[in-house]
Formats: C-alpha cells, structure tokens, sequence
C-alpha cells in the first residue's frame, strides 16, 4: 500500500515539478506546500516520529568481539528491520567502523536502506554525512585544505567551487546531505574546532558560509543531483571563549546577536537548508532546550524556515550530562517543544517510544509533530528523493578527476600565508641542500587534521598513500640526494594526538652540519572534537627544544607550521629566519608548499585568525577600547595587553604592494546613502602576486564601547609586475551598525574611521539607524 504511495506522489511530484519550473516561485512554493501536507496528513504518529529520528550506521551493522563492527561489514537485517519496519525511521548518518568507504559500498548501502524504506513507509530516507573538506568519508574523494585554511584564501569565489567538486563527490557517494559548513566562529584560540572554522572575523566568515552553500546547494529553490543540502552548525555560539569542547559558556544576547548570529544569518539567506544546534550550555542552559533561541531567535527574528537537527545524542545529554531534567522522555519534550525537528539519537529508539507516548499524553501538541515533519518531507522532496532516491558513482565520471585534484592543490596554495621573511631569505634556491626535521614533516596524517577517513584522522597514511608529504614533495623539487631527514620527535600515532616519541635532537644537529637550510615542521598531530582540548597552549615542549637547537646550529632556519589552531611559538619565533603557516593544508599540502618554498608560486594567504603570542592574553582584532589599558609610569606600567604575534589579516608576499590615491565620495553618510571608495593598489615588486585589498572602520564614539575596528568589505586581487589597479567598494549605514544596550541594531550618528592599510579617511554617520526592533531573547 505505501509503495502505491509512494509511487503516487512521485507522479505528483514529477508533474508539479515540471510546471513550477515554468511558473516562477509563488507556484512552486503552493505546490510544495500542497505536496507536503498531502504527505504529511497520510502518515501515522508512528511514522511521523520515524520521520523524526536518525540513527547512525554503526546501529545496521553485526558487532564483533571486542564491541566494533565485524569486517568486512556484514548488515544485521534484524536491526534493521527493527528500524525500518517498526520505528519508520526516516534518516540515517555516519559510517561504519569510523572508516571512510568506496564509492560503490556507498551505493550498496544505501541503495538497500532506501528500498526497504520506501517499500515500508513510502518515503525515502535522508542520508547524512560530515562532508567537512570534500567527501571525506568517501576513499579516494577529493579532499581539500580544511575550513581554516580556506578562509586564510580570503577568496569566496574559490571556496564556492571547492563546495560544488564535494557537492558532486557527495552525490557520487550516493549521499545527498552535508552536515557543513561550519558557522561558529574561530574566536578562541584554544578552540580544538577552531580549524572547523573559517577563522575570528564576522565578515570574512559571512563571506565564505554564504558563498559554500551556494556552491553546494546549487542555484533556484530545489537541489538537483549535482548539488547537495548543506547543515550549518552548531546554532549558536558553540565552543567560543571558552576553549574546550562544549563547555559551558555565559553571553549576552547582544554578542550572542552581533558575532555569532551574524554567520549563520548570512548562511541562511544564501539558501541553507538544515541547522544543527549547539551541543553545549549558554548561560547554564543547553541550547537544545532553548526555546527562545531555537524557535524565538532562529525562526521569528531570523526568518529560518527549513530543518533543525540536534547534535550527536545531545537530547539524551540533558538528562545524563546536563542534569537538567530528572528522565529522558522529560528531555525529549523539552527539546521538541522548544523546536527541534530531527534528533540524531543515534543509538537507540527510545527517542521513537518517549515522543510516541508524550503527543498521546498532550505533552508535545501534534502541530508541533506537523510541523517537524513537514519540514523534514520538505527537504526530501526538495532534495528530488522521490523522484531518485538514489545516485550512482557510475554517472559521477569526475570524481576524483584530475580538474577536482588541481583545484584542491590551487586551495592549498591561496591558503598557506608566509608570516615572516627576514631578508627576503624566500624563496629558496633549487640548488641546496636542506634538512627535513620535526614531527610535521612527513605525515600525511598531520598535513590533513581530523574529519580525514575517520573523525580523529587516524587512518589517514592508510588512504593518502598516493599523495606527498611535505618531505616527499620537497625531494621531488630539488632531488632526494639534496635533502637530509631527520624526523627529531614524532608523534605516537596510536595514542592521544599529543604524545610525542622517538626524540632524536641530536642527530638533527648533526645532520644540520652538512647542509644549507633547515626546514623545520612543527605543529600539532589530528585531532577532533573534544579529545583534541588542549591544557597548554604552547607548543609542545619537544618541539620548542627542537626549535632552538636547529636555530643554536647557525644555519639559516625556515619554520613551517601545520597546525589546527595557532599554538604559542614566542618563546623560538625570534630565532626563525622565516615562518609559514600551511594549517591543515590537507593531500595537497607538500605539493603546495613546495611551489611556495621554491619560488615556483607566491604566498598570497592571510592570517585569519589573530595569532597570539601569550596564553593569557587571546585576543581577537576587534577588541574593545578597555582591553588595551595604556601605558603609564613605573610600577603602574601595564604592560600591553594587545600585542599579538601576528595581526589577523597578516600575509606576506614575495612581491611588495603599494597602496595610494585612498578617496571616499563624502565625508557625511545620509540614512539612504552610502559612501564609494577607491583606492590604488600597484605591484612595486618583481613578481607577479596576489593580495586582499581589506576595508576596515572604526566608530570613534558609541553608547556600546565599540569595537577597535571592523573589516567591511575585501577583495582578492591579481597584480602583474608594475600593474596598478584602481579598486571600489562601497558602504552602507548598515555596514556600520552594532546591537545597542535595547539588543537592537542599530548605526549610531557619529565620527568613523575608514582604514585601508596605513591611509585614513573620517566621514561622519549624520542619523541614528535602527535597523529592526529590540529583540525578544533574555538569556
Ligand atoms: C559533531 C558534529 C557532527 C556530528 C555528526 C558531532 O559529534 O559535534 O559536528 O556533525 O557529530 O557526526
């Protein structure tokens, strides 16, 4: 009988769907609508809240002895069955084993689930995957640098097309949803996700989480089998200032408004389908339970009407970790009736029987079942799951394909920001002899981060075989017999991400005597999530000892860093006579950084992050007037609280750049005006480079201490040698606004700073803005 629905409404489908493309979006929109609830009013409660829930792979597989999953995978159909047959449930994510798969396992896979469902409850099911930097539980998907390092690009246009190549390897992997982009905000250092992220700037990130959505899902209002559905996470203010993973944290709305909804909100009107909420507590309260910020903030003042996905057992975590309610079924209902949709549960079907008996008791009203449900029949439709519930690697030919590999190995290169370069001793010439040393330096594992095969990056070597490692592509540049390898400390690559072994110090200074330069990798091993928490942000000791030996030996000494987050190098900087951040540059690092070290291409990344240079001071670029107390005399000297490492937005090139000619249209700003700049940007260098042309303002006054300043607007640009190029932007009153003490955003009339580079231009905000009404969200 569900078959005969289900092929029912693909027949429906397929007509209305032809007809909307022809009769723009209000009809498309009633015939989506129409077909949702058509679809939703034939459903039970009990396939409704199969529709809810969404169960990990792990579950469909027969266990072995020692508690993983027998391989090769062999699916247990009675646990299947149990799901499909009894609880109808209606998503499925992650892999089994924690190991990446090929494409055809995918296609088997999945392909068997969907025909089971379909045959059972009519309706196909969504299939959900941690696609973070390409297809990463895909082996041999192409995999590109991780979030950080492509926002070090300042590039959305790159970042658009790296979202469509893993569109594609995600629906050749017969898998049509996402769980990224990453919306949070890399604002703390200490952060173990701060690499998820696209760095501390709440422009830059607006930039680059609108332009991956729009990569990803494809243009017009449905998602066709080229393109996927993105999730932006984690809703709202995840892991920022606090440093460990889902600690809690306490904000106030108006931040909470300002730097972390600001992301999300430009995701949201770039098309993003799904969300998934925050796995910790704001202000003692786990975001999950929130109402006000699940359904007040994010649906009414944010205008967000697709569909909302817990985290990772995180309903459950109000009872067991949070202590917030006194039984599970009690956490259910909090988290639903605040505005949940889909619980990723993912162990069990307890969710199904407590949702079930609490909308039979009138503890969860059935519009509120109606409404998750519709949400969630209405990304399938959008999705075309109907239609095609599956697709086929065989019609994926470019999978993995040589234009896919190139344009991973183009983002590794606009990644990698140069920090230091002191006299010019970069590029290297192709005629030396180099050591190769540090725990870095030959480990495909470190140069990909976590989200690689398998969620910590373990299994890397065993699926990057093909690739180079920052040692193998620098013996490919300029020979094996010219580079000397000393590996000095390594990690332990079966144990915790910091455990270091094997340390060899000396034999790396002795190996130092026989050559040129010493390319010193240092950094971090994979991590994720809450086992990457850090204690110490310094770099490890090992490696600091490492550090100022090879600089001890008077070699010259280039550093390179491959890190997911910025750890301390102050106490060696000074001793490096140059300093390259790859971050987690990912297969294509080694390559990448040895066109860059060679002089074969030239850095043009950008810090986008503020590195710090102290662990108690982590401070982002748009810190407030009171964090920097100025200096007085004698004992009461205090000391500057803002000297950073490197600035955010710092990036050398082996070229130079001069700016000139800033100009701005007027120096007054009406309510409905904006203000036009130029100014002039020439290569005065010998080489062909790239740069980013950033617009920075700064309110000199504000009833809320405003900010040091602000990046507005950037824009990459192309210089031949002796090219000047005039570029233009233009701001609006709104560009300017903040949240006031009403947690309303407002541009407060007044005196601003405009900046680009060096040169300043003041124009004054002639009215007072108010943008929208003060928000309804206590905290
Ligand atoms: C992470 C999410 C991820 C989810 C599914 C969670 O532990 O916090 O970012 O999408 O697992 O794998």
């Amino acid at each position: 009988m569900k078959k005969v629905i289900y092929y029912l409404l693909v027949f429906i489908s397929m007509i209305s769907f032809s007809s909307c493309d022809n009769h723009g979006s209000v009809e498309s929109k009633s015939t989506m609508e129409s077909k949702v609830s058509e679809i939703v009013s034939s459903l039970t409660l009990e396939e409704k809240v199969g529709q809810m829930t969404q169960i990990t792979l792990d579950v469909f597989a027969i266990k072995g002895k020692n508690g993983d999953r027998v391989e090769p995978v062999i699916l247990d159909t009675a646990m299947i069955k149990l799901a499909i047959e009894k609880y109808k449930i209606g998503s499925v994510l992650n892999t089994v084993n924690n190991r990446a798969r090929t494409t055809s396992w995918w296609y088997n896979v999945i392909s068997y689930l969907q025909e089971l469902s379909i045959e059972e409850t009519g309706i196909p099911l969504i299939y959900g995957i941690d696609a973070i930097h390409g297809v990463n539980y895909t082996a041999g998907s192409t995999l590109f640098p991780q979030q950080i390092g492509q926002g070090a690009t300042f590039n959305p246009e790159l970042v658009k097309e790296l979202n469509e190549l893993s569109a594609y390897e995600m629906r050749a992997s017969n898998i049509p949803w996402t769980f990224s982009p990453v919306m949070d905000m890399g604002r703390d250092p200490r952060d173990p996700r701060m690499w998820e992220t696209y760095g501390e700037d709440i422009y830059l990130v607006q930039q680059l989480g609108a332009a991956a959505v729009e990569g990803f899902e494809g243009s017009g209002d449905n998602i066709d089998n080229l393109h996927g559905a993105t999730c932006l996470k984690h809703f709202l203010a995840y892991n920022s200032n606090s440093g460990k993973d889902r600690n809690p944290l306490s904000i106030s709305v108006r931040e909470l408004k300002e730097k972390h909804a600001a992301s999300f909100q430009s995701a949201i009107d770039a098309g993003a389908s799904t969300i998934m909420v925050n796995s910790g507590l704001l202000n003692g309260y786990p975001v999950h339970a929130n109402y006000e910020i699940l359904t007040e903030l994010l649906r009414n003042e944010m205008g967000f009407d697709g569909m909302l996905v817990t985290d990772w057992a995180d309903i459950e975590n109000f009872h067991e970790r949070d202590k917030i309610t006194d039984s599970e079924k009690e956490a259910v209902k909090l988290a639903i009736n605040a505005g949940i949709d889909m619980s990723m549960v993912p162990y069990n079907f307890r969710f199904c029987d407590y949702l079930i008996q609490l909308v039979n008791e009138g503890e969860v009203p059935m519009n509120r079942i109606d409404e998750a449900v519709s949400r969630i029949i209405k990304l399938k439709i959008k999705l075309g799951l109907f239609e095609h519930p599956n697709t086929n690697y065989i019609d994926y030919p470019k999978f993995a394909s040589e234009e896919f590999e190139d344009k991973a190995l183009e983002a590794a290169i606009e990644s990698i920001t140069l920090l230091k370069n002191n006299n010019n001793i970069l590029p290297l010439n192709k005629d030396i002899k180099v050591l190769v040393t540090g725990p870095n330096s030959n480990s495909m594992r470190a140069m990909n981060g976590g989200w690689s095969y398998s969620w910590q990056g373990e299994k890397v070597d065993e699926f990057a075989q093909g690739y180079n490692t920052f040692l193998e592509a620098i013996q490919n540049k300029i020979g094996k017999k010219n580079v000397k390898f000393i590996e000095a400390v390594s990690y332990k690559n079966d144990s915790k991400y910091f455990e270091e072994e094997n340390i060899d110090i000396v034999s790396a200074i002795k190996a130092a005597k026989k050559v040129d330069y010493i390319l010193l990798f240092l950094g971090e091993n994979s991590y994720c999530e809450k086992p990457g928490d850090i204690k110490d942000l310094y770099i490890s000791e090992n490696q600091n000892k490492l550090a100022h030996a090879m600089a001890k030996t008077g070699k010259p000494v280039i550093l390179i860093l491959n890190e997911g987050r910025p750890r301390l190098i102050r106490k060696f900087e000074k001793e490096m006579d140059a300093i390259i951040q790859t971050y987690l540059p990912s297969n294509y690092g080694g390559d990448a950084l040895a066109e860059l070290l060679f002089g074969d291409e030239n850095p043009s990344g950008k810090l986008p992050y503020t590195y710090p240079n102290y662990p108690n001071s982590l401070l982002t670029y748009d810190y407030k007037p009171a964090e920097k107390q100025e200096k007085q005399e004698g004992i009461y000297d205090y000391g500057s609280d803002v000297t950073v490492q490197y600035e955010f937005g710092h990036g050398l090139s082996y070229t130079t750049f001069a700016y000139s000619d800033l100009e701005i249209s007027s120096n007054q700003l009406s309510p409905d005006g904006l203000i036009n700049i130029s100014v002039k940007v020439k290569n005065t260098g010998s080489r062909a480079g790239k740069e980013v042309v950033m617009v920075y303002t700064s309110d000199l006054f504000a009833t809320i201490s405003p900010d040091n300043k602000r990046l507005r607007r950037f824009k990459k640009i192309d210089l031949k040698p002796e090219e000047t190029k005039v570029i233009n932007f233009s701001i609006s009153p709104r560009d300017l606004a903040f949240y006031n003490y009403d947690n309303q955003l407002v541009s407060e009339k007044g005196e601003f700073i405009l900046r680009i580079k060096q040169m300043k231009k003041k124009f004054v905000l002639t009215e007072t803005i108010k943008f929208d009404k003060p928000s309804k969200i206590r905290l």
